[in-house]
């Protein structure tokens, strides 16, 4: 009987579980994480904070679901792995042996450096626990400050708007998220958060955090000016949590080296999700992904590789669905430089073809927040963002993905003024029909 143990709760593990008890019923499956939350939507969180999710709608899963995975739970953190022994150490003392084990730990926040960053009213958004620890202090009336230019900073701000406290955005950079975003796209984020009442401050930077009585009492920047607030929330970038596979030497970049089977440098030590740095045969290169759907596909695909048939894993172009100042946003595949360090995976491995500088075509509905970017390649459509209608969202994503050939289209395409939503449009339902 083969013993696997899964270290971590979140979406990797679980699809993990899932797809081991597909091959093996028999096999003895042991969970371990440390959460006190356990399994929990962490894209949710942003919605949690902005009270339109309550906490019991983060749970996808009921008690009647892990019971059919029949897993052994352990409520732990691991400290360590024995490669050599095959065990895994847990902060209680217990020390569990595995033929098969699966990294999936995931990613955490960036810590904030600078001087009162360990005050109390110093929050960040990882878990659940730190969502409640926010909503706790967030109390109407109050000043935030925010910290960090992707979108979990812009969650915190909207989450904090919206429970009635001030909020000062603090960006280092001129626009918001100009990594992803274009120009125009930024400025519509923008008008949307004042209209919020967000404050804006651009090419600021916090120097120091203030206190009083031990709390944030506000912020110095680095140009001298100061800012009162009674909290402080930051999200400035994500770091896989390698700290366990680093130690007994599994080979580590900034996540964990996997082949396209999940499998690390020991080949019974599988890694996947936000950990996990994926071997993509198609680029030749490592890569860190850091969303959620490919989290799943990788722990599903490391399950499969621990109890059933070889399966490689293929890198999905990339496909982000998100809401930006409460307009819904789809970014696919190759949309900017790549260097987002909240969304690592729009733009990796495909930042050789933005270099090429493809032809970027948009189309703006009659309204602000209709608007559709595409990045057109030689044959290819490259990437797209999606602003507003999302009526050619699934479309562009499986012409980004299956590498639709659109020559018959491309000269349309970039024609001054082209109606490239329509042609799309047509395009696509001509390709399904032909399929059909
Ligand atoms: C606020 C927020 C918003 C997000 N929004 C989006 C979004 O809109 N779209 C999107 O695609 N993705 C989003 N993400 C990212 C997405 O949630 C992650 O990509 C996904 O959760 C990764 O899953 P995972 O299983 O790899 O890791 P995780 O979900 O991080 O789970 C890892 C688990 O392992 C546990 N663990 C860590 N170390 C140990 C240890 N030593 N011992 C035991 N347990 C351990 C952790 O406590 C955690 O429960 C968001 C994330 C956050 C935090």
């Amino acid at each position: 009987m083969t013993h696997y143990v899964l270290l971590g709760t979140g979406v990797a593990a679980i699809t993990a579980a899932e797809a081991i008890r597909a091959h093996d019923s028999g096999g003895e499956l042991t969970l371990v994480g440390d959460d006190p939350f356990g399994y929990y939507s962490r894209p949710g969180l942003a919605y949690y904070l902005i009270g339109e999710l309550g906490e019991e709608m983060l749970y996808p899963y009921r008690k009647e679901d892990f019971l059919k995975l029949k897993m052994r739970f352990y409520r732990a953190c691991a400290t360590r792995i024995f490669p050599a022994e095959k065990q895994v150490e847990l902060d209680n003392g217990t020390r569990l042996p595995y033929d098969k084990l699966l990294i999936a730990t995931g990613a955490q926040a960036v810590p904030l450096n600078i001087p009162g960053s360990d005050l109390k009213g110093v929050y960040k958004l990882d878990h659940l626990a730190d969502a409640r620890a926010l909503l706790a202090d967030a109390k109407h009336g109050r000043t935030a400050l925010v910290i960090g230019g992707g979108i979990t900073a812009l969650e915190l701000a909207e989450g904090l708007a919206a429970r009635g406290v001030r909020v000062h955005y603090i960006l280092r950079g001129e626009r918001y998220w100009p990594a992803v975003l274009d120009e125009l796209e930024s400025g519509v984020i923008e008008s949307l958060l004042a209209q919020e009442g967000i404050s804006l401050y651009h090419k600021c930077e916090i120097a120091e955090i203030l206190e009083k009585n031990g709390k944030v009492n506000g912020a110095r920047l680095v140009d001298g000016r100061t800012l009162k607030a009674d909290l402080l929330a930051y999200a400035i970038g994500i770091a896989p949590r390698i700290e366990l596979a680093r130690e007994p030497g599994l080979t580590c970049e900034r996540g964990i080296l996997v082949n396209e089977f999940m499998q690390t440098s020991q080949p019974d030590i599988y890694a996947a999700g936000d950990v996990a740095q994926v071997f993509d045969p198609a680029s030749g290169k490592y890569l860190l992904d850091s969303l959620w759907n490919p989290a799943r596909e990788q722990g599903r695909t490391a399950g499969l590789n621990m109890a059933g048939p070889a399966t490689a894993y293929i890198k999905p172009a990339a496909f982000n669905v998100t809401r930006l100042a409460g307009l819904t946003t789809t970014i696919i595949g190759a949309v900017g430089s790549g260097q987002d360090p909240d969304l690592l995976g729009i733009a990796r491995g495909d930042s050789e073809t933005w270099r090429q500088v493809p032809d970027v075509i948009v189309a703006q509905g009659g309204f602000e927040v209709n608007r559709l970017r595409l990045m057109v390649g030689e044959k290819h459509i490259l990437g797209a963002v999606i602003m507003g209608d999302q009526k050619l969202s699934r479309a562009l994503q499986n012409l980004v993905t299956q590498k639709i050939d659109i020559t018959s289209i491309r000269a349309q395409l970039l024609a001054p003024h082209a109606p490239i939503a329509d042609i799309l449009a047509q395009f696509w339902s001509i390709t399904q029909s032909l399929n059909h």
